[in-house]
């Protein structure tokens, strides 16, 4: 018979009651028990949703108070020994400092789960890293299913995908294989222990699989797993692969000494063939045909198509029906959405519908296509309505795709034409200073924007408050003598939402929530139909901030990349499509911000690098698209129109081509945290046009001293001719305090001419 699993659900409960508790408790307004026992609460209600929608192999283990990779930390007992943990169970206290950092002691590293928009504890491997089975929370999670009458499949990061997602400690000179023998052992401690426990199958996730891997890791796979199966020769193995196809590491994966392999076709549908003809005969394998990184109501007859060869070729016995990855990255039940369009909302399906769509798509293997007659009717007229709708499908962008040329995606004239344009129109001094956007978003600003959402004030008195707050942040900049403002984007909730709202093709939802990391969830709009600009939506904001001014007043928008990162987006056209419809929306109001006298204008992209598919040879086809796409949306400006970009992290050397390839005016990128080390990327790649590296971390609460932020240039002149620098912060200021933001720019200013300064002194 065909069976069925999730590999993962969502953690946080469908009003967010995880967050809330976890919050409460981080405050000292809950205790550990009440935490407890709000997670308890959670995982019976999760479990039991699973088991009554048919699901056979119901994961545990796959809940965290923060994160699942942490969780790993505190199994495997790999503690930094900045946390003086002496051994023994890791209390809450140890295992929130890891994730959070306290008075005494720095967080952990957080850094994306593949390329999802989950964030994970960076474990951190140290030289002689040691291993020891130090956290019960496996067999409890099992045991406490166990009692209410569900048996589980309890979850393990793999200890292969474990090692390879750490970092090592810098004098931790060796390849992490060495580690191997060390942590299998604790793996297999653990295993041993939910084998007596009476777990009869367990899933080891191993997404590493689906990641180019060096010979001397795919070795030690087989080492890896070799150990496990000769100290457990009876409990059944699964082996999760997910986030993207095998492709070379197909042989190595298929014959691993395991039960099962669970592979992702709804990323990788094309790897199926190659898994089914190498598959040997005593493995079952697990299909991942419901999307669980996205929304869309599954396609049943095409999913019954696929699940019907593995079938043809498996026998039932031996095909599992899955979600493609845990459903940790879905939003928890669509049911939930009262306010949503009843159509776009017969499109979607949220965790717990997956479910059902997994059981019913077994039952049609099981019982035959006529067992799910109602169900595939519905889900034909599904893809039928997707495919016809006018509320998708607007002939009008499309059109406008047909019509792009080569030429709209690039500017009239090289960067030296433009520069010099550009600096006869605005007449900046010698490292002029700017900032990337926000300012603080004060308790009044959320104030006004709750009340206006909530009716109590109407539009008029909420543009009457954001006015006022725009000219605050006006004079202020004009008062401390900065060269290029920024409205301070108080009218915006979110960088992507605001954007999003005033888009055709988007809606949102109530309680859409999706984990980013630990407490901290979003909500990402849905991306369901053709993109378009019905009205500007940024302009009105801008115009008023530039008549208060006579300095130039920087247009602030969001990129395409950037908004197509964090939302859920269609899957009925390629995703190069929708960022070419986002493309030209931005587009019309670049042109429409130029015509109302704005005369720079910066396109964020702080998503660029992270849209970066996980196999290096589909880099390349990715940075080409997504390079078009920015420069579809900048380009139709004049020379002397300064575009902007921006982006927030840091990781260049392996992108940086293509940073200058989308050949903005000015780029503005995150620099200080690091001390300026990320500029190694333009020691060899002479970035062509001008750039701001980050003097300030916006991060940390604190003040820099101008002495430093000068310190800080005067290491970016050393790689980056003076000329082309700008002196900025490191990112927007939405999240500080005016108590932090005054004093920082009053430095920032200062170190500008601390260094205008020294250079007219060496001219003299
Ligand atoms: N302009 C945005 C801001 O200042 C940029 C935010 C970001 O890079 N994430 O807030
Ligand atoms: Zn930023």
């Amino acid at each position: 018979m065909v069976t069925t699993s999730s590999l993962g659900f969502p953690r946080v409960g469908v009003q967010r009651e995880l967050k809330k508790s976890i919050e409460a408790y981080w405050k000292g307004s809950a205790s550990e028990t009440d935490l407890q026992e709000t997670a308890r609460t959670l995982r019976l209600r999760h479990w039991t949703m699973q088991k009554e929608a048919g699901i056979t192999h119901i994961p545990s283990n796959d809940f965290s108070l923060y994160d699942h990779v942490l969780d790993a930390c505190a199994l495997l007992g790999a503690i930094p020994p900045r946390y003086k943990w002496q051994g023994g169970a890791i209390d809450s206290k140890t295992y929130f400092a890891m994730a959070r950092g306290n008075a005494e002691v720095t967080a952990m590293d957080m850094s994306k789960w593949f390329d999802t928009n989950y964030h994970y504890i960076v474990p951190e491997l140290q030289k002689d890293q040691t291993f020891a089975l130090s956290s019960t929370k496996p067999f409890d999670e099992y045991s406490e299913a166990k009692a209410a009458g569900i048996e589980t499949r309890p979850v393990l990061v793999g200890p292969m995908t474990f090692l390879i997602i750490s970092k090592k400690a810098t004098d931790f000179s060796d390849c992490r294989c060495t580690l191997v023998p060390g942590i299998v052992a604790v793996y297999i401690e653990a295993l041993k222990k939910l084998e007596a426990l009476g777990a009869q199958w367990v899933q080891i996730d191993e997404p590493a699989l689906a990641l180019d891997l060096e010979d001397r890791y795919k070795d030690a796979y087989k080492t890896a797993y070799k150990m496990i199966r000769a100290a457990l020769p009876n409990l059944k193995i699964m082996v999760a692969t997910y986030f993207d196809g095998l492709r070379d590491n197909t042989e190595l994966a298929v014959n691993l000494p395991v039960n099962g392999l669970h592979i992702d076709l709804k990323r990788a549908p094309d790897q199926l063939d190659a898994v089914l003809s190498k598959l040997p005969a005593d493995k079952v394998l697990s299909l991942g045909l419901v999307d669980g990184r996205n929304i869309w109501k599954n396609n049943l007859s095409a999913s019954l198509d696929i699940a019907e060869k593995a079938v043809a070729k498996l026998g039932k016995d031996r095909v599992i029906i899955s979600s493609s990855c845990s459903l940790l990255h879905t939003p928890n039940d669509l049911d939930q959405e009262t306010a949503l369009d009843p159509q776009i909302k017969s499109w979607l399906a949220f965790a717990k519908q997956k479910l059902s769509e997994i059981a019913t798509i077994a039952k049609g293997l099981n019982d035959g296509r006529g067992a799910i007659t109602a169900e595939l009717k519905a889900s034909d007229a599904v893809a039928q309505d997707r495919q016809t709708s006018t509320r998708i499908h607007n002939q009008s962008v499309k059109a406008a795709i047909k019509a792009i040329t080569p030429a709209m995606a690039n500017r009239h004239s090289p960067f030296s034409v433009r520069h010099q344009k550009q600096q006869a129109a605005l007449k900046l001094p010698a490292f002029p200073t700017t900032s990337i956007g926000s300012f603080p978003q004060t308790e009044e600003i959320r104030k006004a924007r709750a009340d206006f959402k909530a009716g109590t004030i109407n539009a008029a008195a909420y543009e009457i408050a954001m006015k006022k707050e725009i000219e605050h942040v006006v004079r202020f900049q004009e008062k401390i003598d900065m060269d290029v403002l920024v409205h301070g984007e108080a009218e915006r909730n979110d960088m992507v939402e605001y954007f999003g709202e005033q888009l055709q093709g988007f809606t949102f939802t109530k309680n859409g929530w999706v984990q980013s990391y630990g407490s901290r969830c979003v909500k990402p709009p849905i991306i369901f139909g053709d993109v378009s600009r019905p009205t500007p939506m940024t302009v009105k904001w801008s115009q008023y901030a530039q008549s208060l001014t006579k300095l130039p007043m920087k247009g602030m928008l969001t990129g395409p990349i950037t908004i197509l990162q964090w939302s859920f987006v269609r899957d009925d056209q390629p995703r190069s499509e929708t960022a070419r419809q986002i493309a030209l929306a931005i587009r019309d109001e670049v042109t429409d911000l130029e015509k109302a006298g704005i005369n720079i204008i910066q396109i964020d992209e702080p998503a660029i690098r992270e849209g970066l598919p996980l196999r290096r040879a589909d880099w390349k086809a990715y940075l080409a698209w997504a390079v078009e796409a920015f420069k579809l949306s900048s380009c139709s400006v004049k020379d002397e129109t300064q575009i902007h970009t921006h982006m927030c992290y840091s990781e260049f050397n392996d992108i940086i081509d293509s940073v200058g390839a989308m050949d903005a005016d000015v780029i503005s990128i995150e620099t200080s945290r690091s001390q300026m080390e990320l500029l190694e990327a333009f020691v060899s790649y002479k970035y062509p046009n001008e750039i701001g590296p980050g003097v300030w971390d916006i991060h940390s609460p604190r003040i820099p001293s101008a002495e430093e932020m000068a310190g800080l240039l005067e290491k970016a002149e050393k790689v980056i001719p003076s000329d082309q620098l700008w002196v900025n912060p490191d990112c927007g200021l939405k999240t500080r305090g005016w108590a932090e933001v005054e004093p920082s720019l009053v430095n920032l200013v200062k170190a500008a001419k601390t260094l205008r300064d020294k250079h007219k002194r060496a001219a003299a």
